[in-house]
């Protein structure tokens, strides 16, 4: 048997935004790996393996799929949304840059919907014109360069998406980007909180960045920051797509 290993995005939490790509590749993997609340999403059945782990082990999830699809197995890394997307497609590449042995490997990365769209659609069209995704955590680098880059992205008045916008370990830095965005935005900007998005507990609040406070974000929360030229229209908020 030749192994293969996919990295597939489960979408923002629908079983109904699953691709059929997706849904196929799970149909017939032997083995699937990613974090235990997304791994918890692949209905158990005869044949597959399910591995679970924790949190921030990147880098030993996608070893372990690497060596178990280099033995054989049909292998699923499963990530929320798109897995390009601040998430496991990144990971995998990193591991195998230090494996040239497994270069030839049937590698495939199957995308998903990004929490990003999937809370905006539910919005309006709020990114309908240029915008950009930036990770509000300083895991994986320092924080002034998440200032800087969001200083920078409001001057260029992009729509802005926020991933992992905060949790409880740094509850202090998403209220210093909220300062820094009616700094440079202004106090009537509208942001939008799309908190669990397609999920029983989906809840979606736009108000303008006078009105808003930290506690609106938690780690289940993408913050959607419009442009200058983003309102209202009825219950909808959308970004016109001339600048
Ligand atoms: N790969 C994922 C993102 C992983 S980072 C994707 O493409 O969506 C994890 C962050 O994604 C969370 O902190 C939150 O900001 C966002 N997120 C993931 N699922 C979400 C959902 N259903 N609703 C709102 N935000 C979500």
């Amino acid at each position: 048997m030749t192994g293969c290993l996919c990295v597939a995005g489960l979408g923002p939490g629908d079983e109904n935004m699953v691709t059929p790509e997706v849904r196929a590749a799970l149909a017939e993997a032997t083995d699937v790996i990613g974090y235990f609340p997304y791994v918890a999403r692949v209905a158990p059945r005869e044949g597959l393996t399910r591995h679970g782990s924790d949190n921030r082990v990147e880098i030993d999830r996608a070893d372990h799929a690497l060596r178990l699809a280099a033995e054989g197995a049909r292998v699923v890394i499963v990530s929320s949304g798109d897995p390009g997307v601040f998430a496991m497609a990144s990971a995998l590449f990193e591991a195998l840059e230090k494996r040239p042995d497994l270069h030839g490997l049937d590698i495939k990365i199957l995308p998903g919907i990004t929490a990003m769209l999937a809370a905006a659609a539910h919005t309006g069209a709020p990114l309908g014109h240029d915008f950009c995704a930036i990770n509000l955590s300083d895991n994986l680098k320092p924080w002034e360069l998440v200032e800087h880059r969001l200083r920078l992205a409001a001057q260029a008045d992009f729509a802005m998406g926020f991933y992992n916008p905060r949790s409880a370990s740094r509850p202090h830095q998403f209220s210093r980007a909220l300062d820094i965005l009616r700094e440079e935005c202004g106090p009537d900007r509208l942001i939008t909180f799309a908190r669990a998005v397609s999920t029983p507990d989906e809840r979606i609040t736009t108000v303008t960045l006078a009105e808003a406070t930290p506690e609106m974000a938690d780690m289940r929360t993408v913050v959607l920051v419009g442009n200058s030229a983003t309102r209202r229209v009825g219950p909808w908020v959308y970004t016109p797509r001339s600048a």
